[in-house]
Protein backbone atom coordinates (compact mmCIF):
# COMPACT_ATOMS: atom_id res chain seq x y z
CA UNK A 1 0.00 0.00 0.00
CA UNK A 2 0.71 3.65 -0.64
CA UNK A 3 2.12 4.92 2.35
CA UNK A 4 0.04 8.20 2.75
CA UNK A 5 -2.49 5.55 4.38
CA UNK A 6 -1.13 4.83 7.21
CA UNK A 7 1.79 7.57 8.38
CA UNK A 8 -0.91 9.66 9.71
CA UNK A 9 -2.48 6.62 11.56
CA UNK A 10 -2.99 6.90 15.28
CA UNK A 11 -3.15 4.36 18.32
CA UNK A 12 -6.55 2.19 17.92
CA UNK A 13 -6.99 3.67 21.82
CA UNK A 14 -5.44 6.69 22.44
CA UNK A 15 -3.16 9.91 20.42
CA UNK A 16 -0.44 9.55 18.08
CA UNK A 17 1.57 7.02 16.52
CA UNK A 18 1.82 3.67 17.97
CA UNK A 19 5.58 4.49 18.40
CA UNK A 20 5.24 7.47 20.61
CA UNK A 21 4.08 7.73 24.07
CA UNK A 22 4.32 11.07 26.26
CA UNK A 23 4.54 11.31 29.67
CA UNK A 24 3.35 13.58 32.74
CA UNK A 25 6.28 14.90 34.71
CA UNK A 26 6.50 12.44 37.97
CA UNK A 27 7.53 15.18 39.84
CA UNK A 28 6.66 15.59 43.55
CA UNK A 29 4.95 18.92 42.26
CA UNK A 30 2.24 16.49 40.00
CA UNK A 31 2.10 14.67 42.67
CA UNK A 32 1.16 16.24 45.47
CA UNK A 33 -1.32 18.51 42.77
CA UNK A 34 -3.57 15.70 42.03
CA UNK A 35 -3.57 14.12 45.19
CA UNK A 36 -4.61 16.95 46.73
CA UNK A 37 -6.84 17.91 44.15
CA UNK A 38 -8.33 14.57 42.84
CA UNK A 39 -6.70 12.17 45.18
CA UNK A 40 -4.78 9.89 43.01
CA UNK A 41 -2.45 8.36 45.63
CA UNK A 42 0.18 7.11 43.15
CA UNK A 43 0.42 6.48 39.42
CA UNK A 44 -0.83 3.53 37.86
CA UNK A 45 1.28 1.48 35.62
CA UNK A 46 1.14 1.56 32.19
CA UNK A 47 -2.05 -0.13 30.59
CA UNK A 48 -1.29 -1.94 27.54
CA UNK A 49 -4.17 -2.71 25.34
CA UNK A 50 -4.36 -6.14 22.99
CA UNK A 51 -6.94 -4.96 19.81
CA UNK A 52 -7.43 -8.98 19.68
CA UNK A 53 -8.76 -8.62 23.02
CA UNK A 54 -11.76 -6.06 21.80
CA UNK A 55 -15.18 -7.32 20.50
CA UNK A 56 -15.89 -5.96 17.23
CA UNK A 57 -19.72 -7.10 15.86
CA UNK A 58 -18.88 -9.24 12.38
CA UNK A 59 -18.49 -7.40 9.65
CA UNK A 60 -22.37 -6.79 7.42
CA UNK A 61 -20.74 -6.31 4.13
CA UNK A 62 -21.78 -9.02 2.05
CA UNK A 63 -19.60 -10.26 -1.06
CA UNK A 64 -21.34 -8.59 -3.60
CA UNK A 65 -20.93 -5.22 -2.39
CA UNK A 66 -17.09 -5.58 -1.30
CA UNK A 67 -16.41 -7.59 -4.59
CA UNK A 68 -17.83 -4.35 -6.61
CA UNK A 69 -15.72 -1.42 -4.05
CA UNK A 70 -12.70 -3.68 -4.95
CA UNK A 71 -12.79 -3.56 -7.95
CA UNK A 72 -13.38 0.16 -7.92
CA UNK A 73 -10.70 0.76 -5.17
CA UNK A 74 -8.36 -1.78 -5.72
CA UNK A 75 -8.50 -4.98 -3.40
CA UNK A 76 -5.89 -3.84 -0.97
CA UNK A 77 -7.52 -0.62 -1.02
CA UNK A 78 -10.65 -2.30 0.21
CA UNK A 79 -10.78 -3.78 3.98
CA UNK A 80 -12.17 -5.30 6.34
CA UNK A 81 -9.84 -6.23 8.96
CA UNK A 82 -9.91 -5.71 12.06
CA UNK A 83 -7.42 -2.85 12.79
CA UNK A 84 -9.04 -1.04 9.73
CA UNK A 85 -12.60 -1.74 11.28
CA UNK A 86 -11.25 -0.41 14.63
CA UNK A 87 -9.55 2.65 13.47
CA UNK A 88 -12.51 4.02 11.87
CA UNK A 89 -15.08 3.17 13.69
CA UNK A 90 -14.40 5.85 16.47
CA UNK A 91 -12.88 9.22 17.44
CA UNK A 92 -10.57 10.69 20.17
CA UNK A 93 -13.12 12.72 22.88
CA UNK A 94 -12.93 11.53 26.15
CA UNK A 95 -16.30 9.28 25.65
CA UNK A 96 -14.57 7.41 22.99
CA UNK A 97 -11.48 6.79 24.93
CA UNK A 98 -13.31 5.44 27.84
CA UNK A 99 -15.09 3.42 25.16
CA UNK A 100 -12.25 1.89 23.54
CA UNK A 101 -10.52 0.92 26.54
CA UNK A 102 -13.90 -1.23 27.69
CA UNK A 103 -12.79 -3.26 24.75
CA UNK A 104 -15.95 -3.45 23.52
CA UNK A 105 -17.62 -1.51 19.82
CA UNK A 106 -21.32 -1.93 20.03
CA UNK A 107 -21.18 -0.89 16.14
CA UNK A 108 -18.72 -0.53 14.19
CA UNK A 109 -17.95 0.02 10.67
CA UNK A 110 -18.27 -2.53 8.25
CA UNK A 111 -15.68 -1.91 5.69
CA UNK A 112 -12.97 0.42 4.97
CA UNK A 113 -12.16 2.17 1.51
CA UNK A 114 -9.65 3.96 -0.07
CA UNK A 115 -10.30 6.06 -2.78
CA UNK A 116 -6.72 7.11 -5.14
CA UNK A 117 -8.91 9.60 -6.95
CA UNK A 118 -12.29 11.70 -7.53
CA UNK A 119 -13.90 9.65 -10.08
CA UNK A 120 -13.05 6.57 -7.25
CA UNK A 121 -14.96 8.57 -4.83
CA UNK A 122 -18.03 9.09 -7.28
CA UNK A 123 -18.07 5.11 -8.08
CA UNK A 124 -18.28 4.48 -4.21
CA UNK A 125 -20.70 6.82 -3.51
CA UNK A 126 -23.03 5.74 -6.50
CA UNK A 127 -22.48 1.69 -5.38
CA UNK A 128 -23.17 2.72 -1.90
CA UNK A 129 -26.52 4.20 -2.74
CA UNK A 130 -27.39 1.76 -5.76
CA UNK A 131 -26.54 -0.99 -2.41
CA UNK A 132 -28.58 1.14 0.34
CA UNK A 133 -24.97 1.58 2.18
CA UNK A 134 -24.24 4.27 4.53
CA UNK A 135 -20.83 6.82 3.65
CA UNK A 136 -18.88 7.67 6.19
CA UNK A 137 -16.04 10.16 5.17
CA UNK A 138 -13.26 10.08 7.31
CA UNK A 139 -9.68 12.70 7.57
CA UNK A 140 -8.04 11.87 10.81
CA UNK A 141 -10.40 10.47 13.01
CA UNK A 142 -10.06 13.26 15.46
CA UNK A 143 -13.33 13.92 15.86
CA UNK A 144 -14.41 14.83 19.48
CA UNK A 145 -18.45 15.22 18.62
CA UNK A 146 -18.99 11.82 17.60
CA UNK A 147 -18.53 12.42 13.63
CA UNK A 148 -17.10 9.70 12.47
CA UNK A 149 -18.89 6.51 14.06
CA UNK A 150 -21.79 4.74 12.92
CA UNK A 151 -24.74 5.95 14.51
CA UNK A 152 -26.32 3.43 17.26
CA UNK A 153 -28.86 1.18 15.88
CA UNK A 154 -27.64 1.97 11.88
CA UNK A 155 -29.15 -1.09 10.32
CA UNK A 156 -27.28 -0.21 7.19
CA UNK A 157 -24.07 -1.90 5.98
CA UNK A 158 -21.79 1.13 6.59
CA UNK A 159 -19.00 1.94 4.46
CA UNK A 160 -16.08 4.37 5.89
CA UNK A 161 -14.37 6.29 2.80
CA UNK A 162 -10.71 6.88 3.78
CA UNK A 163 -9.60 10.35 1.76
CA UNK A 164 -5.35 9.36 2.88
CA UNK A 165 -4.54 8.76 -0.67
CA UNK A 166 -6.40 11.95 -1.92
CA UNK A 167 -3.76 13.85 -0.51
CA UNK A 168 -1.84 15.74 -3.48
CA UNK A 169 -1.80 19.41 -4.45
CA UNK A 170 -2.93 20.39 -7.40
CA UNK A 171 -2.03 23.77 -8.39
CA UNK A 172 0.10 26.38 -6.72
CA UNK A 173 -1.24 29.90 -7.87
CA UNK A 174 1.77 32.30 -6.38
CA UNK A 175 0.25 35.36 -8.29
CA UNK A 176 -2.87 35.07 -6.12
CA UNK A 177 -1.60 33.02 -3.54
CA UNK A 178 -3.73 30.30 -3.14
CA UNK A 179 -3.23 26.62 -3.37
CA UNK A 180 -5.74 23.89 -4.40
CA UNK A 181 -5.11 20.96 -2.33
CA UNK A 182 -6.32 17.27 -2.21
CA UNK A 183 -8.61 16.93 1.09
CA UNK A 184 -7.61 14.31 2.52
CA UNK A 185 -4.17 15.85 3.07
CA UNK A 186 -2.98 15.73 6.18
CA UNK A 187 -1.77 19.00 8.66
CA UNK A 188 2.05 18.20 8.40
CA UNK A 189 2.12 17.31 4.70
CA UNK A 190 0.85 20.17 3.87
CA UNK A 191 2.65 22.75 5.83
CA UNK A 192 5.80 20.79 4.37
CA UNK A 193 4.54 21.21 0.74
CA UNK A 194 3.86 24.90 1.45
CA UNK A 195 7.00 26.06 3.53
CA UNK A 196 9.22 24.61 0.19
CA UNK A 197 7.52 27.99 -1.76
CA UNK A 198 8.01 30.07 1.38
CA UNK A 199 4.08 29.90 1.82
CA UNK A 200 1.96 28.89 4.74
CA UNK A 201 -1.62 28.28 5.65
CA UNK A 202 -1.35 29.01 9.30
CA UNK A 203 -4.09 26.67 10.35
CA UNK A 204 -2.89 24.77 13.32
CA UNK A 205 -5.49 23.02 15.34
CA UNK A 206 -4.21 21.44 18.43
CA UNK A 207 -4.94 17.96 16.64
CA UNK A 208 -2.59 19.64 13.45
CA UNK A 209 -0.91 16.36 13.38
CA UNK A 210 -3.39 13.99 12.43
CA UNK A 211 -6.47 15.77 11.14
CA UNK A 212 -6.82 16.52 7.40
CA UNK A 213 -7.63 19.70 4.94
CA UNK A 214 -11.37 17.71 4.27
CA UNK A 215 -11.63 17.51 8.16
CA UNK A 216 -11.24 20.98 8.79
CA UNK A 217 -13.57 22.24 6.26
CA UNK A 218 -16.16 19.78 7.47
CA UNK A 219 -16.39 20.63 10.60
CA UNK A 220 -15.45 24.43 10.20
CA UNK A 221 -12.23 24.39 12.17
CA UNK A 222 -10.65 27.28 13.85
CA UNK A 223 -6.55 26.88 14.41
CA UNK A 224 -4.82 28.50 17.32
CA UNK A 225 -3.52 31.02 15.34
CA UNK A 226 -6.91 31.98 13.98
CA UNK A 227 -6.53 35.92 15.49
CA UNK A 228 -4.08 36.03 12.30
CA UNK A 229 -4.88 33.69 9.83
CA UNK A 230 -8.99 33.40 10.08
CA UNK A 231 -11.16 30.24 10.84
CA UNK A 232 -10.94 27.71 8.37
CA UNK A 233 -14.10 29.56 6.84
CA UNK A 234 -11.43 32.52 5.93
CA UNK A 235 -9.25 30.84 4.57
CA UNK A 236 -11.07 28.57 1.58
CA UNK A 237 -11.31 29.92 -1.37
CA UNK A 238 -13.14 27.56 -3.50
CA UNK A 239 -14.24 23.51 -2.73
CA UNK A 240 -14.82 20.88 -4.70
CA UNK A 241 -17.40 18.34 -3.28
CA UNK A 242 -19.10 15.03 -4.84
CA UNK A 243 -22.79 14.06 -3.43
CA UNK A 244 -24.72 11.48 -4.76
CA UNK A 245 -26.36 13.94 -6.99
CA UNK A 246 -23.86 15.53 -8.47
CA UNK A 247 -19.94 17.40 -7.87
CA UNK A 248 -19.84 20.68 -7.20
CA UNK A 249 -17.11 23.40 -6.79
CA UNK A 250 -17.35 26.86 -6.32
CA UNK A 251 -16.32 30.26 -7.75
CA UNK A 252 -12.30 30.52 -7.53
CA UNK A 253 -13.10 34.54 -6.47
CA UNK A 254 -12.03 36.28 -3.15
CA UNK A 255 -16.19 37.03 -2.25
CA UNK A 256 -19.44 36.97 -4.18
CA UNK A 257 -22.70 38.80 -3.80
CA UNK A 258 -24.78 36.42 -6.58
CA UNK A 259 -26.80 35.40 -3.58
CA UNK A 260 -26.09 32.98 -0.54
CA UNK A 261 -22.81 31.69 -0.05
CA UNK A 262 -23.17 28.45 -1.11
CA UNK A 263 -19.50 26.85 -0.30
CA UNK A 264 -20.20 28.89 2.85
CA UNK A 265 -23.04 26.32 3.47
CA UNK A 266 -20.94 23.30 2.66
CA UNK A 267 -18.38 24.32 5.26
CA UNK A 268 -18.80 23.13 8.27
CA UNK A 269 -21.54 19.99 7.02
CA UNK A 270 -19.67 17.03 8.56
CA UNK A 271 -20.01 14.84 5.83
CA UNK A 272 -23.85 14.72 5.85
CA UNK A 273 -24.38 16.46 2.06
CA UNK A 274 -21.15 14.71 0.74
CA UNK A 275 -17.39 14.19 0.58
CA UNK A 276 -15.04 17.11 0.06
CA UNK A 277 -12.34 16.25 -2.56
CA UNK A 278 -10.25 19.28 -2.97
CA UNK A 279 -10.30 22.98 -2.49
CA UNK A 280 -8.93 26.18 -3.23
CA UNK A 281 -7.17 27.59 0.32
CA UNK A 282 -5.77 31.27 0.77
CA UNK A 283 -2.14 30.91 1.44
CA UNK A 284 0.49 33.50 2.50
CA UNK A 285 3.87 34.21 2.92
CA UNK A 286 5.48 32.06 5.64
CA UNK A 287 6.41 34.30 8.86
CA UNK A 288 10.10 34.91 9.31
CA UNK A 289 10.23 35.24 12.77
CA UNK A 290 7.54 33.84 15.67
CA UNK A 291 7.67 35.41 19.00
CA UNK A 292 5.34 34.46 21.88
CA UNK A 293 5.31 35.85 25.46
CA UNK A 294 3.52 36.06 28.24
CA UNK A 295 1.70 38.03 31.05
CA UNK A 296 0.71 37.54 34.56
CA UNK A 297 -2.11 39.12 36.10
CA UNK A 298 -4.11 38.75 39.22
CA UNK A 299 -7.34 37.37 37.80
CA UNK A 300 -8.39 36.25 35.30
CA UNK A 301 -11.30 39.07 34.70
CA UNK A 302 -8.48 41.29 34.54
CA UNK A 303 -6.66 39.38 32.10
CA UNK A 304 -9.59 39.20 30.11
CA UNK A 305 -9.83 42.71 30.03
CA UNK A 306 -6.79 43.51 29.03
CA UNK A 307 -6.58 41.33 26.03
CA UNK A 308 -10.37 42.26 24.60
CA UNK A 309 -8.94 46.24 24.92
CA UNK A 310 -5.42 44.75 22.92
CA UNK A 311 -7.52 43.25 20.19
CA UNK A 312 -9.96 46.08 19.94
CA UNK A 313 -7.12 48.80 19.83
CA UNK A 314 -5.72 47.64 16.62
CA UNK A 315 -3.26 45.79 17.38
CA UNK A 316 -2.65 42.60 15.22
CA UNK A 317 -0.99 39.20 17.10
CA UNK A 318 -1.37 35.87 15.75
CA UNK A 319 -3.02 34.79 18.80
CA UNK A 320 -3.96 35.67 22.58
CA UNK A 321 -4.83 33.55 25.23
CA UNK A 322 -5.78 33.93 28.47
CA UNK A 323 -5.70 31.18 30.61
CA UNK A 324 -7.54 31.48 33.93
CA UNK A 325 -6.01 31.40 38.02
CA UNK A 326 -7.23 26.86 37.73
CA UNK A 327 -5.44 26.84 34.06
CA UNK A 328 -2.12 28.87 35.02
CA UNK A 329 -1.90 26.44 38.39
CA UNK A 330 -2.33 23.15 36.79
CA UNK A 331 0.02 24.42 34.30
CA UNK A 332 2.60 24.98 36.89
CA UNK A 333 1.77 21.94 38.78
CA UNK A 334 1.83 19.69 35.93
CA UNK A 335 4.86 20.73 33.94
CA UNK A 336 5.24 22.42 30.33
CA UNK A 337 3.60 19.68 27.91
CA UNK A 338 0.49 21.82 27.80
CA UNK A 339 -1.87 24.38 27.08
CA UNK A 340 -0.81 27.04 29.78
CA UNK A 341 2.55 28.54 30.75
CA UNK A 342 4.45 25.85 31.46
CA UNK A 343 6.48 28.12 34.39
CA UNK A 344 7.41 24.93 36.28
CA UNK A 345 9.86 23.55 33.14
CA UNK A 346 11.87 26.88 33.34
CA UNK A 347 13.15 26.29 36.67
CA UNK A 348 11.25 27.23 39.85
CA UNK A 349 15.01 29.36 39.98
CA UNK A 350 14.15 31.42 37.81
CA UNK A 351 10.16 31.98 38.73
CA UNK A 352 11.54 32.65 42.20
CA UNK A 353 14.39 35.26 41.70
CA UNK A 354 13.65 37.19 38.49
CA UNK A 355 9.93 37.00 38.10
CA UNK A 356 8.66 36.71 41.74
CA UNK A 357 9.62 39.79 43.25
CA UNK A 358 7.82 41.68 40.12
CA UNK A 359 4.82 39.71 40.87
CA UNK A 360 4.96 40.36 44.80
CA UNK A 361 4.89 43.72 43.88
CA UNK A 362 1.90 44.09 42.01
CA UNK A 363 0.45 42.08 44.51
CA UNK A 364 -0.21 39.05 42.29
CA UNK A 365 0.35 35.54 44.16
CA UNK A 366 1.92 32.92 41.64
CA UNK A 367 -0.15 30.36 43.37
CA UNK A 368 -3.50 32.27 41.81
CA UNK A 369 -2.77 34.06 39.06
CA UNK A 370 -3.81 34.28 35.58
CA UNK A 371 -1.76 34.52 32.50
CA UNK A 372 -2.04 36.07 29.35
CA UNK A 373 0.11 34.74 26.13
CA UNK A 374 0.91 36.89 23.36
CA UNK A 375 2.13 35.27 20.13
CA UNK A 376 3.21 37.31 16.96
CA UNK A 377 4.02 36.16 13.39
CA UNK A 378 5.90 37.69 10.66
CA UNK A 379 8.77 39.81 9.46
CA UNK A 380 11.33 41.16 12.48
CA UNK A 381 10.21 45.12 11.51
CA UNK A 382 6.38 43.51 11.67
CA UNK A 383 6.61 41.75 15.17
CA UNK A 384 9.08 44.50 16.29
CA UNK A 385 6.27 47.00 15.64
CA UNK A 386 3.91 44.73 17.01
CA UNK A 387 5.82 44.30 20.40
CA UNK A 388 5.32 47.90 20.72
CA UNK A 389 1.90 48.07 20.19
CA UNK A 390 1.13 45.30 22.71
CA UNK A 391 4.20 46.94 25.26
CA UNK A 392 2.64 50.11 25.13
CA UNK A 393 -1.09 48.76 25.03
CA UNK A 394 -0.20 46.46 28.33
CA UNK A 395 1.84 48.80 29.96
CA UNK A 396 -1.37 51.23 31.80
CA UNK A 397 -2.74 47.19 32.33
CA UNK A 398 -1.68 45.57 36.03
CA UNK A 399 0.30 43.14 34.74
CA UNK A 400 3.93 41.86 35.01
CA UNK A 401 5.69 40.17 31.86
CA UNK A 402 6.60 36.86 32.63
CA UNK A 403 9.13 37.02 29.47
CA UNK A 404 9.59 34.87 26.35
CA UNK A 405 10.65 31.59 27.49
CA UNK A 406 7.57 30.69 28.43
CA UNK A 407 5.60 31.57 25.61
CA UNK A 408 8.15 30.27 22.89
CA UNK A 409 8.08 26.59 24.95
CA UNK A 410 4.00 27.10 24.92
CA UNK A 411 4.77 27.30 21.22
CA UNK A 412 7.38 24.22 20.99
CA UNK A 413 4.73 21.79 22.93
CA UNK A 414 1.36 23.52 21.96
CA UNK A 415 0.82 20.12 20.52
CA UNK A 416 1.69 17.89 23.61
CA UNK A 417 -1.56 17.90 25.48
CA UNK A 418 -3.27 15.15 24.10
CA UNK A 419 -0.84 12.53 24.38
CA UNK A 420 -0.92 13.38 28.10
CA UNK A 421 -4.55 11.87 28.14
CA UNK A 422 -3.45 8.23 27.60
CA UNK A 423 -1.99 8.45 30.91
CA UNK A 424 -4.67 10.24 32.74
CA UNK A 425 -6.61 8.08 31.86
CA UNK A 426 -4.38 5.06 33.05
CA UNK A 427 -5.38 7.26 36.69
CA UNK A 428 -9.21 6.41 36.05
CA UNK A 429 -9.03 10.46 35.50
CA UNK A 430 -11.76 12.02 33.80
CA UNK A 431 -10.31 14.47 30.90
CA UNK A 432 -12.18 15.91 28.55
CA UNK A 433 -12.95 19.63 26.76
CA UNK A 434 -15.34 21.76 25.59
CA UNK A 435 -15.74 24.76 23.75
CA UNK A 436 -17.84 27.76 23.40
CA UNK A 437 -18.28 31.66 21.78
CA UNK A 438 -19.82 34.80 22.75
CA UNK A 439 -20.07 38.05 22.55
CA UNK A 440 -17.31 40.16 25.27
CA UNK A 441 -20.53 41.47 26.68
CA UNK A 442 -21.58 38.33 28.04
CA UNK A 443 -18.38 36.40 28.33
CA UNK A 444 -17.82 36.31 32.36
CA UNK A 445 -21.68 35.64 33.15
CA UNK A 446 -21.42 32.80 30.45
CA UNK A 447 -17.47 31.50 32.25
CA UNK A 448 -19.46 31.67 35.16
CA UNK A 449 -22.28 30.06 34.43
CA UNK A 450 -20.77 26.98 32.54
CA UNK A 451 -17.98 26.28 35.39
CA UNK A 452 -20.56 26.39 38.06
CA UNK A 453 -23.23 24.05 35.90
CA UNK A 454 -19.75 21.62 35.59
CA UNK A 455 -19.29 21.55 38.92
CA UNK A 456 -22.87 21.53 40.40
CA UNK A 457 -22.98 17.96 37.82
CA UNK A 458 -19.92 16.38 38.81
CA UNK A 459 -20.51 17.16 42.23
CA UNK A 460 -24.22 15.19 42.37
CA UNK A 461 -22.02 12.61 40.50
CA UNK A 462 -20.26 12.16 43.68
CA UNK A 463 -16.52 12.80 42.29
CA UNK A 464 -14.18 15.75 42.46
CA UNK A 465 -14.00 17.89 39.56
CA UNK A 466 -11.11 20.68 37.98
CA UNK A 467 -12.67 23.49 35.49
CA UNK A 468 -9.98 24.79 33.57
CA UNK A 469 -10.67 27.58 31.71
CA UNK A 470 -8.79 29.69 28.60
CA UNK A 471 -10.18 32.27 26.32
CA UNK A 472 -8.68 31.88 22.79
CA UNK A 473 -9.74 32.40 19.13
CA UNK A 474 -10.60 36.45 19.87
CA UNK A 475 -12.49 38.88 17.56
CA UNK A 476 -13.40 42.17 18.07
CA UNK A 477 -16.93 41.28 19.22
CA UNK A 478 -16.47 38.51 21.58
CA UNK A 479 -14.28 35.38 21.92
CA UNK A 480 -14.12 31.66 22.53
CA UNK A 481 -14.32 29.96 25.82
CA UNK A 482 -12.70 26.45 26.10
CA UNK A 483 -13.24 24.73 29.24
CA UNK A 484 -10.72 21.58 29.76
CA UNK A 485 -12.03 19.15 32.57
CA UNK A 486 -9.88 17.37 35.01
CA UNK A 487 -11.58 14.79 37.56
CA UNK A 488 -11.73 11.77 39.41
CA UNK A 489 -14.14 8.98 37.01
CA UNK A 490 -16.82 7.68 38.37
CA UNK A 491 -15.83 4.26 38.19
CA UNK A 492 -18.99 2.23 38.34
CA UNK A 493 -20.72 4.54 35.54
CA UNK A 494 -17.48 6.73 33.71
CA UNK A 495 -20.07 7.52 30.65
CA UNK A 496 -23.07 8.25 33.00
CA UNK A 497 -20.64 10.80 34.38
CA UNK A 498 -19.78 12.07 31.62
CA UNK A 499 -22.90 12.29 29.97
CA UNK A 500 -24.55 13.99 33.03
CA UNK A 501 -21.54 17.21 33.22
CA UNK A 502 -21.33 17.72 29.41
CA UNK A 503 -25.08 17.91 29.21
CA UNK A 504 -25.30 20.46 32.18
CA UNK A 505 -22.58 22.19 30.25
CA UNK A 506 -24.58 22.46 27.05
CA UNK A 507 -27.73 23.48 29.10
CA UNK A 508 -25.87 26.55 30.59
CA UNK A 509 -24.15 27.73 26.77
CA UNK A 510 -27.85 27.57 25.46
CA UNK A 511 -29.15 29.61 28.25
CA UNK A 512 -26.88 32.03 27.86
CA UNK A 513 -27.49 32.25 24.42
CA UNK A 514 -24.19 31.06 23.40
CA UNK A 515 -23.17 28.55 20.49
CA UNK A 516 -22.50 24.65 21.40
CA UNK A 517 -19.62 24.83 19.58
CA UNK A 518 -17.07 27.75 18.57
CA UNK A 519 -14.85 24.56 16.35
CA UNK A 520 -15.30 20.94 17.51
CA UNK A 521 -18.76 20.98 15.32
CA UNK A 522 -21.59 19.46 15.80
CA UNK A 523 -21.39 15.63 15.15
CA UNK A 524 -23.65 13.06 17.18
CA UNK A 525 -22.89 14.57 20.82
CA UNK A 526 -24.33 18.09 20.09
CA UNK A 527 -27.20 17.24 18.36
CA UNK A 528 -29.89 17.92 20.50
CA UNK A 529 -28.53 20.93 22.09
CA UNK A 530 -28.07 23.23 18.89
CA UNK A 531 -30.65 25.60 19.77
CA UNK A 532 -31.63 26.06 15.98
CA UNK A 533 -34.77 27.35 15.25
CA UNK A 534 -37.25 24.73 12.97
CA UNK A 535 -37.38 26.37 10.06
CA UNK A 536 -33.36 26.51 10.03
CA UNK A 537 -33.39 22.66 11.08
CA UNK A 538 -35.57 22.36 8.17
CA UNK A 539 -33.35 24.62 5.99
CA UNK A 540 -29.94 22.35 6.43
CA UNK A 541 -32.57 19.03 6.27
CA UNK A 542 -33.89 20.32 3.10
CA UNK A 543 -30.43 20.64 1.45
CA UNK A 544 -29.31 17.39 2.42
CA UNK A 545 -33.10 16.42 0.71
CA UNK A 546 -31.78 18.03 -2.47
CA UNK A 547 -28.15 16.83 -2.36
CA UNK A 548 -28.41 13.11 -0.55
CA UNK A 549 -32.26 12.21 -1.25
CA UNK A 550 -31.38 8.18 -0.56
CA UNK A 551 -29.92 9.57 3.06
CA UNK A 552 -26.42 7.65 2.60
CA UNK A 553 -24.25 9.94 3.99
CA UNK A 554 -22.91 10.43 7.21
CA UNK A 555 -26.27 9.23 8.74
CA UNK A 556 -26.91 10.66 12.33
CA UNK A 557 -24.34 13.60 12.41
CA UNK A 558 -25.03 17.08 12.60
CA UNK A 559 -28.79 17.10 11.67
C1 LIG B 1 -6.73 16.50 20.95
C2 LIG B 1 -7.61 17.21 19.99
C3 LIG B 1 -7.42 18.57 19.77
C4 LIG B 1 -8.26 19.25 18.88
N1 LIG B 1 -8.04 20.57 18.65
C5 LIG B 1 -8.82 21.24 17.77
C6 LIG B 1 -8.59 22.61 17.50
O1 LIG B 1 -7.66 23.24 18.02
N2 LIG B 1 -9.41 23.22 16.61
C7 LIG B 1 -10.41 22.55 15.99
O2 LIG B 1 -11.10 23.15 15.17
N3 LIG B 1 -10.67 21.26 16.26
C8 LIG B 1 -9.89 20.59 17.10
N4 LIG B 1 -10.14 19.25 17.36
C9 LIG B 1 -11.24 18.55 16.70
C10 LIG B 1 -10.84 17.88 15.36
O3 LIG B 1 -9.46 17.68 15.29
C11 LIG B 1 -11.32 18.74 14.22
O4 LIG B 1 -12.72 18.65 14.16
C12 LIG B 1 -10.72 18.39 12.86
O5 LIG B 1 -11.11 19.38 11.95
C13 LIG B 1 -11.16 17.04 12.33
O6 LIG B 1 -10.34 16.72 11.22
P1 LIG B 1 -10.13 15.21 10.78
O7 LIG B 1 -9.38 15.22 9.51
O8 LIG B 1 -9.56 14.43 11.89
O9 LIG B 1 -11.63 14.79 10.49
P2 LIG B 1 -12.42 13.49 10.98
O10 LIG B 1 -12.39 13.40 12.46
O11 LIG B 1 -12.00 12.33 10.20
O12 LIG B 1 -13.89 13.89 10.53
C14 LIG B 1 -14.59 14.92 11.16
C15 LIG B 1 -15.95 15.11 10.47
O13 LIG B 1 -15.75 15.60 9.16
C16 LIG B 1 -16.21 14.67 8.19
N5 LIG B 1 -15.20 14.67 7.13
C17 LIG B 1 -13.87 14.44 7.24
N6 LIG B 1 -13.27 14.59 6.06
C18 LIG B 1 -14.24 14.90 5.17
C19 LIG B 1 -14.25 15.17 3.77
N7 LIG B 1 -13.15 15.18 3.04
N8 LIG B 1 -15.44 15.45 3.19
C20 LIG B 1 -16.59 15.47 3.89
N9 LIG B 1 -16.63 15.23 5.22
C21 LIG B 1 -15.47 14.95 5.85
C22 LIG B 1 -16.35 13.35 8.91
O14 LIG B 1 -17.34 12.54 8.34
C23 LIG B 1 -16.71 13.81 10.31
O15 LIG B 1 -18.09 14.11 10.39
C24 LIG B 1 -9.31 18.55 18.23
C25 LIG B 1 -9.49 17.18 18.47
C26 LIG B 1 -8.64 16.52 19.34
C27 LIG B 1 -8.84 15.05 19.57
Amino acid sequence: MQSADQRFKMKWWGWGSEQIRKELPHSSTTRDYLRKRLGVEQFEPRHEFQIESLRLPESRADQALLGSLAAIVGADNCRTDRRERVLHSIGKSYKDLVRIRQLALVRATDAVVYPRSEAEVVAVLSRCREARAAVVPFGGGTSVVGGIEPEAGEQRVVVTLDLAFLNRVLAIDEVSQTVTVEAGIFGPELESHLSQRGLTLGHYPQSFEFSTLGGWIATRSSGQNSLAYGGIEKLVESLRVVTPEGTIETLHVPRRADGPDVGQMLIGSEGVYGVIVSATVRVRRAPAERDYFMYAFQDFPTGVAAARELIQSGAAPALVRVADEEETAASLAMGSRGGGSGIRSTGRRLLRKTIEWRLERRGIRPQSMATLLVGLEGTHDENARQRRLVREQLRHADCVYLGRTLGMRWLTTRFDLPYLRDELLDNHLLVDTLETATTWARLAELYAAVRGAIEQAAAAEGEPIIVFTHVSHLYRDGASLYFSLLGRQKRSDPLGQWRAIKRAAGDAIRAHGAVISHHHGVGQDHREQTGRMPIEHKMLAQLKQTLDPAGIMNPGKLL
